[in-house]
C-alpha cells in the first residue's frame, strides 16, 4: 500500500487580471486519496485555479499548501517535484513514441544531469534503464502498454490524451490535476479514461483534482465537488448534493 498523500488546501484564493476577478476568495480541500471535481461554466475560473495550484499563476491573495508545505510562491518545477503533476486542457504531447513522451516525464525526476546522461556514464545508464522500466509499468497501468513503441502521431485522439495523463504520472505525483481529461472524446474513450483514473487512484493511492464539463463523469468519479461561477464558489458537497442545488442548476445546467 502506498502512503496516503497529504491534503491539498486552497485557501481564500483571489486572482485578478486587470479589471477582471477570475477567482474570488476560493477555498477547498482535496482530501487524501479522494477525487475532488471543480465544475462550472466556461470562464468560471477552473483553469485559473489549476494554474494557481501548479504555480503558473500567482494569486493576488490567499495560499495553496500540500500538507505543511506552502506552495504559493514556489516555481512550477518545484511544485511538480513536491508531488503535484498536471495535464493541460489542450494536448501538449511532443513528437516521438509513447515511451519517449513518458521518459520526458521521468527526466524531471532524474538525479543525473543531461551531460552525464549524454556521456552514458555507468550510473546514469542504470538509472535510465530503471526509469524506462517504470515508464513501461505506467504505460500498462494506463492502458498504453501495447502502444509503448508507437509514434504518438499515429495514435487516436483518446490515446493521445491518455499519454498526457501517463506522462503526468511519470512524475510519481501525490496529487494529480486533470484539466478536462475527456474533452473531445467519444463515449468509448470516455469510459476507458474513467476506468484508468479509477485504477491509478487505487493502485497509486493518489488524490485527484479534476476539472470536467462532462457532468456524468463528475458524478461517477468525484467524492466531492466545488462549483464555480464567475470566479465565485456557488456550491460545494457530494455530487448528489450539488446536483440538487438550485443555484447550480441555474448556473451550470441552465435549468
Ligand atoms: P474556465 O477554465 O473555468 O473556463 P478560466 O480560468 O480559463 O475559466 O478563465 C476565467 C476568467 O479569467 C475568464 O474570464 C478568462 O477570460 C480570464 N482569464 C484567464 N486567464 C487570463 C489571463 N492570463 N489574462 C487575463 N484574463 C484571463
Ligand atoms: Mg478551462
Amino acid at each position: 500500500m502506498s502512503v496516503s498523500p497529504p491534503p491539498l488546501r486552497v485557501d481564500d484564493v483571489t486572482v485578478k487580471f486587470a479589471g477582471l476577478t477570475a477567482l474570488d476568495s476560493i477555498g477547498f480541500t482535496v482530501a487524501p486519496g479522494s477525487v475532488h471535481a471543480l465544475i462550472g461554466p466556461n470562464g468560471a475560473g477552473k483553469s485559473t485555479c489549476f494554474n494557481v495550484v501548479s504555480g503558473l499563476c500567482r494569486p493576488t491573495h490567499g495560499s495553496v499548501s500540500l500538507g505543511d508545505t506552502e506552495l504559493t510562491r514556489l516555481p512550477p518545477h518545484r511544485i511538480a517535484l513536491l508531488g503535484i503533476a498536471r495535464t493541460f486542457q489542450n494536448i501538449v504531447t511532443t513528437a516521438g513514441t509513447v515511451g519517449d513522451n513518458l521518459m520526458l516525464g521521468r527526466h524531471a525526476l532524474s538525479r543525473a544531469g543531461f551531460t552525464a546522461t549524454a556521456l552514458r556514464l555507468p550510473g546514469t545508464v542504470r538509472e535510465q534503464r530503471s526509469h524506462r522500466a517504470r515508464a513501461r509499468e505506467i504505460a500498462e497501468l494506463t492502458g498504453l502498454g501495447t502502444l509503448f513503441d508507437t509514434p504518438v502521431a499515429l495514435l487516436s485522439y483518446g490515446d493521445r490524451k491518455r499519454v498526457e495523463l501517463a506522462r503526468a504520472l511519470c512524475l510519481e505525483p501525490r496529487v494529480l490535476l486533470l484539466d478536462e481529461p475527456v474533452a473531445g472524446m467519444n463515449s468509448g474513450e470516455r469510459a476507458r479514461t474513467v476506468e484508468v483514473v479509477r485504477t491509478v487512484r487505487a493502485e497509486l493511492g493518489l488524490s485527484v483534482l479534476l476539472v470536467e464539463h462532462d457532468m456524468g463523469l463528475v458524478m461517477r468519479l468525484a467524492d466531492e465537488v466545488t462549483v464555480l461561477d464567475f470566479g465565485r464558489r456557488i456550491a460545494a458537497g457530494t455530487p448528489d448534493q450539488v446536483r440538487q442545488d438550485p443555484e447550480v442548476r441555474r448556473a451550470y445546467l441552465g435549468t
